[in-house]
């Protein structure tokens, strides 16, 4: 995802802000890291360059 893709998400639980944690950069495009919502402190994963935005009980589903 690119770092501008900030100002567009927010969490889907309160529709705040997210905080972006990139473990994993490639120029402006971040690959890996955490989005940790500034209000309800949840945290979403960033894994192959897609940020998860699901809320946390709605991931590990097996589909
Ligand atoms: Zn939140």
């Amino acid at each position: 995802m690119k770092e501008s893709l900030m100002d567009i998400i927010c969490c889907p639980l309160d529709k705040q802000e997210l905080e972006l944690d990139a473990t994993e950069t490639d120029d402006e495009e971040v690959l890996a890291g955490t989005l940790t919502c500034t209000e309800c402190g949840e945290t979403y994963p960033i894994e192959d360059g897609i940020p998860n935005l699901l809320p946390p009980d709605m991931r590990d589903v097996e589909a």
